[in-house]
Formats: structure tokens, C-alpha cells, sequence
């Protein structure tokens, strides 16, 4: 049994035959050309899934499933895709389109949901039951494992953390809401953090690793805070408490047995591993007791072709 995992991003179609174990047996790489019809990128999808069977020396019959992650919410029942702003698209029959060409079952779910699957199937949680994988870039998204499935909730947007509300009248976020923890606990939001401060400090050393404030991220706060600069510290501490309330709230909602972090910010490793898991008890309500383990993604980049392959995998398992 192998299964198609499709990574379809706003930039590529990535696309790999994945065995049960996790393993990519070949893979291939096609521009998105975001701005097409929606038909044209499906059968650009359908041409990535026969290069990648190439590739790995396996013939159509043989695949079981296909599975897609896409930047955007889909509907499970349908198959069609509801909502995927890169690709200006708004339901969209996918699965149907897909179909058009190879008849098998096909699986559609939000990305950040087939990356916490990847990582639950293969990567750091995948000896855990339930784990819930929150991905710290430009925005934050998650995906929610329970008894090795996704849950996408009732109407498909039941893993979008970064948009629930962390503080009242907090920072606007693009969603329309004020004060949603992607405002605090993403890439951006490190960013943002960083500038002020290094705007209300200029001799920071945020500044000199930046080299102007237009060009400070989240690494370069990360950078200046691992230098033991004084005033990216306290950023980085004030970052991590609202990541660890974030946490925290996972934790009473829904106590998984892992917390995966996943995204830009990841890469920061035990430096940020360190310090979340420093600050975390003091949030938690039953201190004496086992809390979710937290841990760092592994999978990197492939996790969205093997979480795509894993969706396929768990919803034809018998
Ligand atoms: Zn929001």
C-alpha cells in the first residue's frame, strides 16, 4: 500500500509517494501558478502524482489514496475546498476534479492540520494518541490529533488557534478581531515586538544585528536575546509568556499528550524549548500532576507530502 501526499502551496505543488511507515519513496516538484483555473492546477496535481509514482518505481494501481494539504479551509463531506485566499479560490470542487482522471479516494484538509498529522504519523508525536501541532510563522495555525485523526471540527475551522482572543482590546489582527494570540505568539508578532523595543532602545543590540529597524524579524530579536542583550531578552521572555498562556489554554481545553512546535520560530530549538518549558507551570492549574509534553517539530519542509499521504492513510485504514 502507498498513498499520494500533495503539498499544494501558494508557490509549488509538492507531491510524494509515501509508504506506511512515513517514508517518501519519490517526489515531485511543480510551480503552483497561482491565478490559473483551479482546473488547470488539478491536472498539474494529477501530472505531479504520475512523476512522483515514476520516481519511485511504483505503478498507479498500486496507491491507495491521495491526500491534499492546502493553504485554506475544505469541507470533509465534499471534498471541495470552501475558502483558500492564496489561490483566490472560494468553493471549489477539488476531490471531484481529482477524480476526473484517477479514481480514488481523495482526502482534503488545512495544511497546519496535515502537518500535525505528519509529525503525529512519523515525526516527534507519533507515539502519541492526541497531540496538537501549533505552526509559529508569519500567522499561527494548528492542527488538533485525537486518536490519530484529525479533527477539523464541525464546519472545517476548528483548529484555527492563532484566531482565538488572548487579550481584550489587544493588537488588530487581519481577521477583524482585536488582540487574537497570532498577534502575539507569531513570526510577525516576535517582529513587531522586537522593532519597538528597539526603537525605544536604540543601542539594543536588535538594532546592530538587524542593521535598521526596517529589517528587524523574528531572528534577529532571537539572535540579540541568545547574546544575552538585556532588552531582546525581556522581548523574547514577554513572547514566551504569551506562547506558554497559549499553551496553557491548550493544555485546560484539551490536555493532549503532546504540544508540537512547528514554524519559523521553532528553528530557534532549545533555546525556545528551554524557555517555554520554564514558564509553563506557573500557568498550569494542576501544577502536581503530568501536563502535555512539549516538544520541536521534525519533520521540516516534507511534513506537508507526508501528513497529505497520512490523511489518505487514516481515512482508508479499516
Ligand atoms: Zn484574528
Amino acid at each position: 500500500m502507498i498513498y499520494a501526499g500533495i503539498d499544494l502551496g501558494g508557490t509549488f505543488i509538492k507531491t510524494g509517494i509515501v509508504d506506511p511507515e512515513g517514508k517518501i519513496l519519490g517526489e515531485s516538484s511543480i510551480p503552483t501558478g497561482a491565478g490559473r483555473s483551479f482546473e488547470d492546477i488539478a491536472h498539474d496535481m494529477v501530472l505531479g502524482v504520475m512523476e512522483a509514482l515514476k520516481k519511485a518505481e511504483k505503478d498507479q494501481s498500486e496507491l491507495t489514496a491521495i491526500g491534499v494539504g492546502i493553504p485554506g479551509i475544505a469541507d470533509q463531506n465534499t471534498g471541495r475546498i470552501v475558502f483558500c485566499p492564496n489561490l483566490g479560490w472560494r468553493d471549489i470542487p477539488l476531490k471531484e476534479e481529482i477524480q476526473k482522471y484517477l479514481d480514488l479516494p481523495v482526502f482534503i484538509d488545512n495544511d497546519a492540520t496535515v502537518a500535525g498529522l505528519a509529525e503525529n504519523f512519523s515525526g516527534v508525536s507519533r507515539s502519541c494518541s492526541s497531540s496538537v501541532f501549533i505552526t509559529l510563522g508569519t500567522g499561527v495555525g494548528a492542527g488538533i490529533i485525537i486518536n490519530g485523526k484529525p479533527w477539523s471540527g464541525a464546519h472545517g475551522v476548528g483548529s484555527e488557534l492563532g484566531h482565538m482572543t488572548l487579550l481584550a482590546d489587544g493588537v488588530p489582527c487581519s481577521c477583524g478581531n482585536n488582540g487574537c494570540v497570532e498577534r502575539y505568539t507569531s513570526a510577525t508578532a516576535l517582529a513587531r515586538m522586537g522593532r519597538q523595543a528597539a526603537m525605544a532602545y536604540p543601542d539594543s543590540q536588535i538594532n546592530s544585528i538587524a542593521g535598521s529597524i526596517d529589517n528587524i524579524d523574528a531572528r534577529a530579536v532571537i539572535d540579540a536575546a541568545k547574546a544575552g542583550d538585556r532588552i531582546a531578552s525581556r522581548v523574547f521572555d514577554r513572547y514566551v509568556t504569551y506562547l506558554a498562556m497559549t499553551i496553557n489554554n491548550i493544555t485546560a481545553f484539551l490536555d493532549p499528550e503532546m504540544v508540537v512546535l512547528g514554524g519559523g520560530v521553532s528553528h530557534a530549538g532549545s533555546f525556545l524549548l528551554d524557555a517555554i518549558r520554564s514558564q509553563l507551570p506557573r500557568f498550569l492549574l494542576y501544577k502536581g500532576l503530568p501536563s502535555p509534553r512539549v516538544e520541536l517539530a521534525q519533520l521540516g519542509n516534507e511534513a506537508g507530502m507526508i501528513g497529505a499521504a497520512a490523511l489518505g492513510r487514516v481515512n482508508t485504514a479499516s
